[in-house]
């Protein structure tokens, strides 16, 4: 299997082909080898039109719901963001090539370990990890807010307040919101005057944000 060329298909067929216009976006898809963050046996189903198993009871996004995350966050190259659902890393891959500096939580630890491998085999040095594994843990990363940019990849009960509260003014935060099984994909953008103003872009359908703001375990 040609991984290239499936990769290369991907991004015209699902990427551009369902109108994602940011071209940072694009190109930081086809540069970026999705297949390496999937189980070995889902490599082959790497860039098909859906979300796969890590592990661990979790998944990794179908690769247009990743762009279109991506592309909501209007990145330029400047942003400081935090993402929290490490999970494969995938995603992280793709705010490191969009953003300037990414720092990304996971709970569960060996998913935490293996993105971390990804990351590193790809050199991208610009994302700090941190593994959240205690119960009922606090969501965001308190020490190094403000964050340009917050994406969420895990479906969240509500718009956690302690994420609104680490967005800098000008920022915007994508995240799942909705019931266990299916959510709305919200972009909550802060104004200038620390106003937060919120749009809904699609359905979707993402494994629960677990702790403190999230769903109990
Ligand atoms: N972006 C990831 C998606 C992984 S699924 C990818 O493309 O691979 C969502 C992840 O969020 C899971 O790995 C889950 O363990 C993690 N998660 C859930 N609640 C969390 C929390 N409160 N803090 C950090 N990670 C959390």
């Amino acid at each position: 299997m040609n991984f290239e060329i499936a990769r290369k298909k991907m991004v015209q067929e699902q990427i551009v082909g369902r109108d994602i216009q940011d071209r940072r976006v694009i190109d930081a898809m086809l540069s970026i080898p999705r297949h390496i963050f999937v189980q070995e046996a889902f490599a082959a189903q790497a860039y098909n039109d859906k979300a796969l198993p890590i592990g661990e009871k979790q998944t990794i996004s179908q690769p247009y719901i990743v762009a279109l995350m991506s592309e909501q966050l209007a990145l330029t190259g400047r942003e400081k963001v935090l993402e929290i659902g490490t999970g494969s890393g995938y995603q992280t891959a793709l705010l490191a090539r969009l953003a300037d500096r990414v720092f990304s939580a996971e709970r569960i630890r060996p998913l935490a370990l293996r993105a971390r491998k990804c990351l590193d085999s790809l050199k991208l040095f610009n994302v700090q990890l941190r593994i959240n594994d205690t119960d009922g843990s606090p969501i965001g990363w308190e020490e190094e807010a403000p964050f340009d940019a917050i994406i969420v990849t895990a479906g969240a009960p509500a718009i956690p307040t302690i994420l609104t509260d680490q967005l800098a003014r000008g920022g915007r935060l994508v995240i799942p919101v909705g019931s266990d099984s299916t959510q709305q994909l919200l972009t909550i953008i802060k104004d200038e005057n620390g106003d937060l103003f919120q749009a809904p872009t699609v359905e979707c359908r993402f494994v629960p944000l677990i702790g403190k703001q999230g769903w109990q375990v």
